[in-house]
């Protein structure tokens, strides 16, 4: 279109100047105008420069190139006539101008039709494909749509999805804390059973006790020697029976909600232990060889004692009785990365970790969950005296406080048992502290 139009313009012109070519021409024709004479000859000069230009722009329509080319003739007559005309002044000449005229204004006026025609034609197709891009557009623009209510689909859905999950963890979360709730209740009952029964078993047994020293008391000489020998075994039975439940009592208390936690050195926990146990230590010649000092722990200092001085206890009852038992006290710092390896539960930065090495007989690692269990024991009572709940005690104080305890030993190797407590900041036990006295306010 618009090459098209670039044609009618030059077409445009050349009829133009050849117009004012001829105007001019005629005027100096009747007038001898020169004036007019120069003017006619430059346009006559124009008209044959826009028809080269013309001849460029057609080329390639065959029509109109053999068009431009009659057009080219016929001006090119006229103008030879115009300037024959000039030189001899003929008036017949100049009278016969009009058919060469009318010759070069009729071709140009075809030409413009063609290309008026041509003109249309290309509108129409540029219409239609203007049409096609439309419908081009209108496509993409539907396409872009749908893909945007598909992703918005897939969205929602991922979204519902997520939701979902999210929707699924909270009911988890929620199943997790009651069964953690209804955990901590049934421990709580059990304590309190542990407690109970413990408790209620010692009437009975102070009954047995008393009647069967009045027995003994009262009838000794009467009674036959094999009587007095199963008399004697009740009573004994009795008071380990008594021992059991003393000790079965004592577990049941160690709770967790009862645990007055402060600031308190470990390097006096121990040395409070060595004066509890002073005979046994002399007796047995005990000798303590401590590798560093002691830090202070945040802890309940009843049950750090109690934990302490079963280990303690145990180290020395558990070594030969011809050997003089050495005991060696450590401490380190761990993180709680590397605990994660023996407890991937535990949730500490740091931790201490007091180690208690024995030179005694040692024990089968095999058993070592075992030896912290209620009753258990490797030992029988013939050999070593105790009642297997030293150790279990041991490992509910230290859970008590976010740590835990474990053993390395072996067979008349000795053992070393090494107990974790975590290394609270100080921060978090004056908040402690703090919301204690508030209770307590
Ligand atoms: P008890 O001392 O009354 O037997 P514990 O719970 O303290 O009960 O210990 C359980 C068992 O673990 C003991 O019977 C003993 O076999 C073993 N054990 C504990 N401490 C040591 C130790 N230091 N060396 C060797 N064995 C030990």
């Amino acid at each position: 279109v618009g090459h098209t139009a670039q044609v009618m313009l030059r077409l445009q012109d050349i009829y133009y100047d050849f117009n004012e070519s001829e105007n001019a021409h005629s005027i100096h024709s009747l007038t001898g105008n020169r004036h007019e004479a120069e003017k006619s000859l430059k346009a006559r000069a124009r008209v044959v420069e826009k028809l080269d230009n013309l001849k460029v722009l057609v080329k390639g329509d065959p029509l109109q190139e053999s068009n431009a080319a009659k057009l080219d003739s016929a001006i090119r007559f006229r103008f030879m006539m115009i300037q024959s005309q000039l030189e001899i002044q003929d008036q017949e000449n100049f009278m016969v101008r009009s058919p060469a005229v009318n010759k070069v204004r009729n071709k140009i006026m075809d030409m413009m039709r063609i290309e008026n025609m041509l003109m249309q034609e290309r509108q129409e197709i540029l219409r239609e494909s203007s049409d096609k891009s439309t419908f081009a557009v209108v496509l993409a623009l539907a396409m872009a749509i749908l893909l945007i209510l598909l992703a918005s689909v897939i969205a929602m859905r991922e979204y519902s999805a997520k939701a979902d999950v999210e929707q699924q963890l909270l009911v988890n979360q929620g199943e997790l804390k009651n069964k953690i709730q209804l955990l901590d209740e049934t421990n709580k009952n059990l304590e309190q059973f542990a407690y109970m029964a413990s408790h209620d078993l010692q009437e009975p047994l102070r009954k047995i006790t008393t009647f069967s020293e009045r027995i003994n008391s009262k009838f000794s000489l009467e009674l036959p020697a094999e009587t007095q020998l199963y008399l004697d075994r009740i009573s004994k039975a009795a008071s380990r029976m008594r021992t059991l439940i003393d000790n079965l009592l004592r577990y049941s208390r160690i709770t967790k909600s009862q645990l007055e936690k402060r600031m308190i050195s470990l390097e006096m926990i121990i040395n409070e232990i060595k004066d509890n146990c002073e005979v046994l230590i002399q007796n047995r010649g005990v000798v303590f060889s401590h590798n560093t000092a002691l830090p202070e722990v945040i802890g309940d200092p009843t049950q750090l004692t109690l934990l302490f001085q079963n280990l303690i206890s145990n180290a020395i009852k558990f070594t030969e009785p011809d050997v003089r038992p050495v005991l060696q006290i450590s401490c380190a710092t761990v993180t709680g990365g590397e605990v994660k390896e023996l407890r991937p539960d535990a949730r500490w930065e740091e931790y201490y970790v007091v180690a208690l090495k024995d030179n005694g007989i040692g024990f089968d690692e095999e058993y070592l969950d075992k030896i912290f269990m209620t009753f258990y024991r490797l030992h029988g009572r013939s050999e070593f005296e105790g009642t297997g709940i030293g150790l279990s005690i041991c490992k509910k104080i230290a859970e008590n406080h976010g740590g835990f305890i474990t053993a390395k030993s072996e067979k008349g190797k000795g053992s070393v048992f090494f107990v974790y407590l975590p290394k609270e900041p100080a921060a978090k036990l004056n908040n402690t502290l703090l919301h204690e006295h508030q209770q307590a306010g």
